[in-house]
């Protein structure tokens, strides 16, 4: 994976190679940022650039044994520890990534870096509900392969992906580890939730923010994957927060029917809201709660999207807006509803229920609450 692969972020690659070219590279780092953004990618190229004997121009060969091994994710000296889990696993018994290391060369391999975690369960066959997670065993496995001489590189990295699936006890090994000073190792952790990580990791990593990919690179993208109408390719770049996995989304058409049920689930909310309707707000939640945890989180997202795009219309400054078809149709008669008055109490409501649901709130109580809550900010103004 050469930075040349990576999509967008320009600033970043050339802050990572001047970094490495002035000889600062700090042994534990934290490259932070959703899946979609290109983290992984990046951390994975960092490390072929740190490992490349032929570096040029700002860039890795791409061609030396180093770096085609690094690409591969086969290089001697490149660890790799990611959330693993199967199905129907017996108990006390943990998983290793290396068991699974075949699988994970694949999926990057052909999703060049850029893949979800539900992706990567989905390879697992997972199911709908088990995750994947990294245990405590995988870290005494970190210790007893660091121990070990690095075989060809002037580097040992260890590179973790998604740390904050570890438990506790796999955590306070991980902080043990980063504790120690490992002559002429590097490790890398790659998270979407630096939030989930022990305080104490956070401080003893430097941080590798990886921001949103700009507008205008997704939307060279979204042109490049075929969508030709340039208005189009410009509010799909535009809905899909910098993420390179939304876009793919968006382009693939594969949300549309999600998308138009988040949608229905908005009207009917909002209708029954401003309508009065208690009773059926209960039944409402009773149907959000059917749904799985990801799509509920999903509702939230598309609903604060159209909060906020409705807030634009009520504002007057609908040139910034990105909806068209019923999106708009809807929310230009919903918009004398949603005002300076009630926005930010809303769009918190937004997030204190995502918070609920990703902490295993019981679904029916958290969404009865969320719609009775609703019901009482929406009101015309
Ligand atoms: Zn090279």
């Amino acid at each position: 994976m050469r930075f040349a692969d990576i999509i967008g972020q320009e600033d970043l690659k050339r802050h990572l190679t001047r970094s490495v070219d002035a000889g600062r590279v700090s042994h534990a780092q934290l490259f932070t940022g959703a899946s979609g953004y290109g983290s992984l990618a990046l951390a994975v190229a960092y490390v072929q650039y740190l490992c490349c004997r032929h570096r040029h121009d700002g860039d890795s060969c791409g061609e030396c044994p180093d770096c085609r091994q690094i690409e591969a994710l086969a290089h001697p000296d490149l660890h790799l520890v990611f959330p693993v889990n199967k199905q129907g696993k017996k108990s006390g018994e943990a998983m290793l990534s290396d068991e699974f290391l075949p699988q994970f060369r694949e999926l990057f391999a052909e999703r060049r870096g850029y893949f979800s975690s539900q992706e990567w369960y989905d390879r697992l066959d997972l199911g709908k509900t088990l995750k994947g997670m990294i245990s405590a065993r995988e870290a005494d496995e970190i210790i007893r392969k660091l121990s070990f001489k690095s075989f060809e590189a002037d580097y040992k990295t260890m590179l973790v992906w998604l740390p904050e699936t570890m438990n506790e006890e796999a955590s306070n090994k991980i902080l043990k580890i980063l504790e120690e000073p490992w002559e002429r190792t590097l490790f890398i952790l790659v998270s979407e939730r630096p939030d989930r990580l022990l305080p104490t990791i956070l401080s003893r990593t430097q941080e590798v923010a990886v921001p949103r990919i700009a507008p205008e690179v997704l939307e060279a993208e979204a042109r490049r994957r075929g969508v030709s109408d340039p208005v189009q390719a410009r509010n799909m770049a535009r809905l899909s927060g910098g993420d390179l996995l939304e876009l793919e989304h968006l382009v693939a058409g594969e949300n549309d029917a999600l998308r138009k049920e988040y949608f229905d689930l908005f009207c009917a909310l909002m209708r029954l809201s401003y309508n009065d309707k208690h009773l059926e707000l209960i039944g409402w939640a009773e149907e959000v709660a059917q749904l799985s945890r990801e799509q509920q989180q999903g509702f939230l997202r598309n609903a604060a999207r159209l909060l906020r795009e409705s807030f634009m219309l009520h504002a007057g400054i609908p040139q910034i807006g990105y909806l068209w078809g019923e999106e708009l149709g809807f929310c230009s008669k919903f918009a004398p509803f949603v005002g300076t008055q009630n926005i930010e109490s809303l769009i918190a409501e937004i997030e204190r229920t995502g918070a609920q649901i990703a902490q295993n709130g019981n679904p029916t109580i958290v969404f009865t609450h969320f719609a009775l809550t609703v019901s009482k900010m929406i009101k015309h103004l």
